[in-house]
């Protein structure tokens, strides 16, 4: 099976729902599957994730679930199936009403009328129609189109301009929530963040529901968030650069650039990042992707991505099998080529006191290099050793050795952590010369060979500690 440092994440939807589907997906390589809940019905992702489980345990590999929240996604009302056809510059009046006009467009999201403003654009369907407003009367968004195009029901709308005051977590979302949570989902990804209260929010629920192991990824798809990059890095679990909503909030040429941004600020913070969208998106369709394509992926994985995400690719695609395995086969290209240069990739955060454990991880890490060890142990209890390991991007097989279930599935997203194992120490064991007991644990486990030579990094009291053994 895959020896993955840089993680794949496929969203499982009528494509890949199957149990024998899903199984060869784990095969190829998948460490996340990801339940869109814009689309699907509840009984289909309870299908979906109890496969899952089932392939993980066959196949002894870690798989981590995710459930996206679909969040405050403003979409039209209900049109005639055929659509209606828009040519440009022909005005068009969008309504937030209930019951709308004879030929108003109508909206869904109630306030929208109040939220955006004359000259302010409105993009429908992926920001393939685009209009201007020329006033707003009441209910009534009246605008100008831009392109032309055909409108359909349900169509997404996106705001480049505006700040929409609708709440971050819908009513939608709670209840979603509610049955993702039952399910026993291991991340939550959070749409249309806009600032570090809404993971706030989000986090005092899980909380209150008695489910704070649920890690909260934060979507970055709105002008809004990009302000507010550094605060929300520090208060999520985890990253999505949400290439698809993004790219229409914002400039498309931004997109690189601030996807950059992102990967390199959640690298400082040792907080796994997700490189998503159209990553293979001509696979939904050809059994062979755009050279394009594979070299987007290959950068992402240059630029120091934890994981590359697939949507419709393997949802809804036609080649949902092959796009896993293109992916994993790029990824081991890139990677091979990057684990001759053995680079130590530095990643601290500038002018901030290094705390010990940061500190040792750096050193544990420049000693593994240095050595020429062939295994990284960390022992990690709430996965903060993990996270500052990783982060510097070792091309050295590393084990996660932890007491703490909930974070063997959280290292599904880790980029680097290629095994994960639990096990309890007694205090007596954890206090008296625990390098010791961790050596021990991994020869009788046979985590590693004889004549290999391991670095094992652990916490211990808050001050990191390093050894080095030749098994
Ligand atoms: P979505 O989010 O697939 O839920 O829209 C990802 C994106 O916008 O890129
Ligand atoms: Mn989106």
């Amino acid at each position: 099976m895959r020896v993955n440092y840089t993680k794949i994440i496929a969203t499982l939807g009528p494509s890949s729902d199957s149990s024998s589907i899903i199984e060869n997906l784990v095969q190829a390589g998948l460490d996340v599957a990801r339940m869109n809940f814009s689309h699907g019905t509840y009984p289909n992702f309870k299908q979906i994730a109890n496969n899952v489980r089932k392939a993980s345990r066959k196949h002894n590999r870690t798989v981590g679930i995710m459930q996206d929240l679909q969040g405050p996604k403003i979409r039209l009302g209900l049109l005639p199936k055929e659509g209606i056809s828009i040519k440009r510059g022909q005005k068009i009046i969008f309504s937030t009403l209930a019951k709308p006009k004879k030929d108003h467009i109508p909206i869904k999201y109630r306030n929208l009328h109040k939220d955006v403003r004359k000259n302010h654009l409105i993009f429908v369907d992926d920001g393939l129609i685009s209009t201007k407003i020329d006033r707003i009367k009441g209910n009534e968004i009246h605008c100008t189109a831009k392109t032309k195009g055909t409108l359909f029901s349900n169509k997404g709308i996106n705001t480049p301009n505006s700040t929409i005051k609708a709440k971050t977590l819908t009513p939608k979302d709670i209840k979603d929530l509610n049955f993702g949570l039952k399910l026993g989902i291991d991340f939550v990804a959070l749409s249309f963040v806009k600032d570090a209260k809404d993971i706030k929010e989000l986090r005092s629920i899980l909380t209150k529901k008695g489910h704070s192991q649920v890690k909260i990824i934060s979507k970055i798809e709105r002008h809004e968030a990009i302000d507010n990059l550094e605060e929300i890095v520090q208060e999520s679990d985890g990253i999505m650069v949400a290439r698809g909503d993004l790219g229409i909030e914002i400039k498309p040429e931004k997109v690189p650039i601030i996807q950059k941004r992102i990967i390199e600020l959640s690298n400082k913070y040792g907080k796994p990042v997700i490189t998503a969208t159209q990553v293979l998106a001509s696979m939904v369709n050809n059994p062979r992707p755009t050279r394009a394509e594979i070299s987007d992926a290959a950068n992402a994985i240059y630029d120091h991505t934890d994981a590359i995400m697939l949507s419709n690719e393997t949802a809804t695609g036609s080649y949902p099998l092959e796009s896993v395995r293109m992916l994993a086969k790029t990824i081991s290209s890139v990677e091979n080529e990057l684990k001759k240069q053995r680079e130590i990739v530095e990643n601290e955060i500038k002018n901030k006191d290094i705390p010990d454990v940061n500190a040792a991880c750096l050193s544990a890490c420049e000693l593994a290099v240095d050595s020429g060890a062939n295994r990284i142990i960390v022992y990690s209890k709430d996965g903060y050793t993990m996270s500052q390991m990783v982060k510097h991007r070792v091309f050295i097989h590393t084990i996660l050795i932890t007491p703490n279930k909930n974070l063997i599935q959280e290292s599904s997203l880790y980029w680097g952590i290629n095994r994960s194992i639990y096990k309890k120490f007694t205090k007596k064991q954890e206090n008296k010369n625990f390098a010791n007991e961790l050596k021990k644990f991994v020869k009788t486990s046979k985590l590693a060979k004889k004549n290999d030579k391991v670095v094992i990094i652990y916490n211990a009291k808050g001050i990191g500690s390093i050894a080095t053994y030749t098994l």
